[in-house]
């Protein structure tokens, strides 16, 4: 909840001063939305941000988030329902799906929802740039036991160097005559990409750029240590290897089977990311910042999770005519061309399976436009170091509010139809907003948003919370953009239905 206190001695701003009456608003942000920032108080603003970093401290890979959401979603008593099996749908009920345990789509039904009625949609993604290890990943160089990765999607990765990482994922292992997937997640320090000591690379600070091939390799073990503990040391490669476990270092292996209680020979596939060990945290002398690997996206699953969960709170729902939906898909790092990415059939399914009507053949079809996705992914904020990077109109700042990012050239989905819309919402929920747009002479990165919007036929608007060190192992965002964003997105699920009927366009 946005809660506004009524006393302005328990209003702060974010550099932690109390406002006194009467002072002069900052210049670069307009009165109404300093405000609106003034009115929350700062521990209201940080309780919402340190309920969203146990979220993102325990989505260590996508298996985690849709694990994390799960049991969320099932304490706020949502029902599971799986794709293979026939669905008997109710109004005023809360429904998820998982598809390969990485994307997953929540709903809940309003109690006046008939088929033909729209979906009050948000998306986002659940994968984050990542190393994942190799299916044969045992290299010994120099008596150091390492590990080979694979980089996943266009992280930052120089900053992978120097952090105590570890392992995080899944494992799919035999189990009696079953083929099960565990989740896997060793909370200590495993592994090290140490960095080449500046002596022998004194121009490392003009130009750092590691090969991602040969200097990206973190480093398990010694052989010395290994012989000392196990009396055998491992070494060689896995070329030759003919089953898992040969494929690793014996020492990976015992690590992932006391993890899960397994034999080696149980072990089949895995999909295994590295994860920093440092928790996120609260940061800045003022704690206004949160510092934390993963913030893109799983700021915007919590968000868009936390919004759906808290808009079924009142009765709201109850006289819905929508179905309120949260989209959370995997590998949109590397395109969403997957399975179970955004541009598989899933939502597509999904939607028309909630839209059949054997009274009405066309109402997937009337459905469409009556919906609306709000594509939420990360936004960049100015950096402060680099404002020049930043058109000069569109500089997204930290507590300003969810930015939303134009793109005429289809980067982003937003249209000037989705955006007043939005607009609209946040006005009724008192949450400012920002607009974005990249340079002309500069790249523009992409979201679900377009993807969707072309292949379900919906009208999208891209928005995000702004952020830095985007892709960093690392990234850095604004405590009050938890609240803010999980205020403006409860509101759309409550008012958009009131919303899309003032719309005038076809
Ligand atoms: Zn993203």
């Amino acid at each position: 909840m946005w809660r506004c206190c009524s006393f302005t001695e328990d209003c702060f701003d974010f550099s932690g001063q109390r406002k006194k009456s009467g002072e002069e608003e900052t210049a670069g942000s307009s009165a109404a939305v300093q405000s609106l920032i003034m009115k929350s108080t700062k521990e209201t603003v940080q309780t919402a941000a340190k309920e969203f970093l146990q979220f993102v401290n325990k989505g260590v890979s996508p298996y985690h988030v849709v694990e994390e959401c799960k049991r969320r979603l099932l304490q706020a008593g949502f029902i599971e329902l799986k794709e293979t099996a026939q669905w008997d749908i109710a109004p005023s009920s809360k429904y998820f799906v998982t598809r390969n345990y990485s994307s997953l789509i929540a709903f809940a039904v309003g109690g006046r929802y008939q088929p033909g009625n729209g979906f009050s949609m948000i998306g986002a993604h659940t994968d984050s740039p990542c190393l994942r290890v190799k299916p044969r990943s045992k290299r010994t160089k120099q008596g150091c036991l390492q590990v080979g990765v694979e980089c996943y999607g266009g992280g930052i990765w120089n900053t992978w160097f120097d952090r105590d990482l570890t392992i995080a994922g899944r494992v799919m292992v035999k189990s009696d005559d079953k083929l099960v997937h565990r989740l896997v997640h060793v909370p200590r320090p495993l592994l090290r990409i140490p960095h080449l000591a500046i002596h022998l690379q004194r121009d490392i600070n003009d130009s750092f750029g590691p090969n991602k091939e040969n200097h990206l390799v973190p480093i398990l073990a010694t052989a010395v240590q290994e012989k000392l503990e196990t009396g055998s040391a491992s070494n060689g490669d896995a070329v030759n290897a003919t089953n898992t476990a040969e494929k690793h270092h014996p020492a990976l292996v015992k690590v992932l089977c006391s993890e899960l209680g397994v034999q080696p020979e149980a072990l089949l596939d895995f999909e295994l990311c590295l994860a920093d060990t440092q928790p996120g945290a609260l940061g800045g002398v003022y704690e206004e910042f949160i510092y934390s690997p993963r913030l893109d996206n799983l700021h915007s699953c919590y968000c868009a999770l936390q919004g759906l969960l808290e808009s079924c709170l009142g009765d709201s729902l109850d006289t819905d005519p929508n179905v309120r939906m949260i989209t959370l898909y995997d590998n949109e790092e590397v395109g969403s061309e997957s399975a179970q990415g955004a541009q598989s059939n899933l939502t597509e399914l999904i939607l028309s399976r909630l839209a059949s009507s054997p009274s009405n053949l066309t109402a997937f079809q009337q459905a469409a436009p009556r919906s609306f996705m709000i594509s939420a992914d990360m936004a960049h904020a100015v950096h402060p170091n680099y404002q020049e990077k930043h058109e000069e109109n569109h500089r997204p700042s930290f507590h300003n509010g969810p930015v939303i990012k134009f793109n005429s050239n289809q980067r982003y989905a937003t249209t000037a139809v989705t955006a007043s819309i939005v607009r609209e919402v946040a006005t009724r929920v008192s949450v400012p907003l920002q607009d974005v747009l990249v340079r002309n002479d500069s790249p523009c990165g992409t979201t679900i948003g377009p993807i969707l919007a072309a292949r379900l036929g919906i009208p999208v608007l891209d928005i995000g919370a702004p952020q830095l060190s985007m892709h960093s192992i690392r990234e850095m965002c604004c405590t009050s953009s938890v609240l803010q964003s999980t205020t403006l997105f409860k509101g759309f699920f409550e008012f958009f239905p009131t919303v899309r009927s003032m719309v005038v366009v076809d």
